[in-house]
C-alpha cells in the first residue's frame, strides 16, 4: 500500500494521519465505555527477596478486555487515556481497585500502583490517595506509587509538591523504570523517593552487553550510597537472577518470579508467602 501511493505519499500521509486520529478517538470512547461495563481489571506481579523467594508485594497493573478486540495493551490504550482526562477517571479507578484487592489480601504485603504524569500534577492527588485509604481502610505503609522520570520532568516543582504530600500520608515513591527517562541522578535527589526500580531494558542486556551490567551494578552503588531500596525489574532467567545476587541486590520482579495474576489466583500466594517453584530455583540458582 506504501509502494502503490509512493507518488501521492503527501495524500497517504493524511490519510494515515486520519486514520490513526479516527482510531485513538475509538479507543477513547471505547475505554469511556469500558469503565462502566466493567471491561477493565487488575492483575498483580509479586515482588519478592530473591534470596528466599518471600514475597513483599503485588505491582497492581491494568488490563482492558474489550468485547471485539479482545485484550488491548495497557502499552496501547494509557498514552491514549493520557492525553485526555480520562487518565484521571481511570488512574482514581486503578487506585481504587488496587486499594481494595489488598485490603482484602491475608497478610499485610505492599500494593505498588502506577501513577502518570497527568495524575501526578493535578493538585487532588494526594487528597485522592488519603480519601481512598480511607474507604478502603488500607494502612498508607503498605501502599506504593509508581512513578516515572518522565513524569517528574513534566512539572518538576508541582510533581514534587504532590510527591512530598503523598509522602506525608505514610505512602512510599518509588521510581519506575529507572534509567530510561532524563537526568536519573540528579531526579534521585530532587525528589522525595523512597525507592528505585531499575528497568528491565538494563536487566535483560546483563549478560550480552558489557554497558548495561556496568549500570546495573552502578545503580545498586548509588541507591546504598543514597541509603535507597532498589529492585530489579523484569528478571526472566536463572542467569539473570545469578548475576543480581553476586551483584548484591535483594529484591526482584519479573517473570521468573511470576507472571502477572488476576486477583482471584493471588489467594495461595500471599497465603504462603513464598513463590514455590521459582523459590525451589532460587535455592539452587545460589548453591551454583
Ligand atoms: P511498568 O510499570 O514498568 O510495568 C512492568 C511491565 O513489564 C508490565 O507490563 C509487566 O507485565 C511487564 N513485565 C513484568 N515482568 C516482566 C518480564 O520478566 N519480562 C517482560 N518482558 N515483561 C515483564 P504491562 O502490564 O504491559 O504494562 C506496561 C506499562 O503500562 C507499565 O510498565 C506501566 O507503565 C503501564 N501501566 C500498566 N498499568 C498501569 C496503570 O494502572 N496505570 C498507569 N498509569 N500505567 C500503567
Ligand atoms: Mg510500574
Ligand atoms: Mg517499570
Ligand atoms: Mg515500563
Amino acid at each position: 500500500r506504501v509502494k502503490e501511493e509512493s507518488s501521492g505519499s503527501c495524500r497517504f500521509f493524511d490519510t494515515t494521519m486520519g486514520d490513526k486520529l479516527r482510531e485513538r478517538r475509538t479507543i477513547e470512547q471505547d475505554l469511556r465505555q469500558a469503565l462502566q461495563d466493567d471491561q477493565l481489571y487488575l492483575v498483580y506481579q509479586p515482588q519478592a527477596k530473591i534470596g528466599t523467594g518471600e514475597v513483599t508485594g503485588f505491582e497492581a497493573l491494568l488490563r482492558w478486555k474489550h468485547p471485539v478486540r479482545g485484550d488491548v495493551p495497557p502499552g496501547l490504550f494509557i498514552p491514549i487515556a493520557e492525553e485526555s482526562n480520562l487518565i484521571l477517571t481511570l488512574g482514581e479507578w486503578v487506585l481504587r481497585t488496587a486499594c481494595r484487592e489488598a485490603a482484602s489480601w491475608t497478610r499485610p504485603l505492599t500494593i505498588a500502583v502506577n501513577v502518570s504524569t497527568r495524575q501526578l500534577i493535578d493538585e487532588g492527588l494526594a487528597e485522592l490517595v488519603q480519601s481512598i485509604l480511607a474507604d478502603t481502610n488500607l494502612s498508607p505503609q503498605r501502599l506504593e506509587i509508581e512513578v516515572t522520570e518522565t513524569a517528574l520532568i513534566s512539572d518538576p516543582s508541582r510533581a514534587r509538591q504532590t510527591l512530598k504530600r503523598v509522602k506525608a500520608l505514610g505512602v512510599t515513591i518509588a521510581m519506575d523504570d529507572f534509567g530510561t527517562g532524563y537526568s536519573s541522578l540528579s531526579n534521585v535527589r530532587e525528589f522525595p523517593l523512597d525507592k528505585i526500580k531499575i528497568d528491565r531494558s538494563f536487566i535483560k542486556a546483563v549478560h550480552a552487553n558489557k554497558q548495561a551490567a556496568a549500570i546495573v551494578r552502578a545503580v545498586r552503588l548509588l541507591c546504598d550510597g543514597l541509603g535507597l531500596p532498589v529492585i530489579a525489574e523484569g528478571v526472566e532467567t536463572a542467569d539473570e537472577l545469578r548475576f543480581l545476587i553476586n551483584e548484591g541486590f535483594t529484591d526482584a520482579q519479573g517473570y521468573l518470579l511470576g507472571a502477572p495474576v488476576p486477583a482471584s489466583d493471588i489467594g495461595p500466594l500471599v497465603f504462603e508467602n513464598v513463590i514455590p517453584l521459582p523459590s525451589a530455583r532460587l535455592r539452587i540458582v545460589s548453591e551454583a
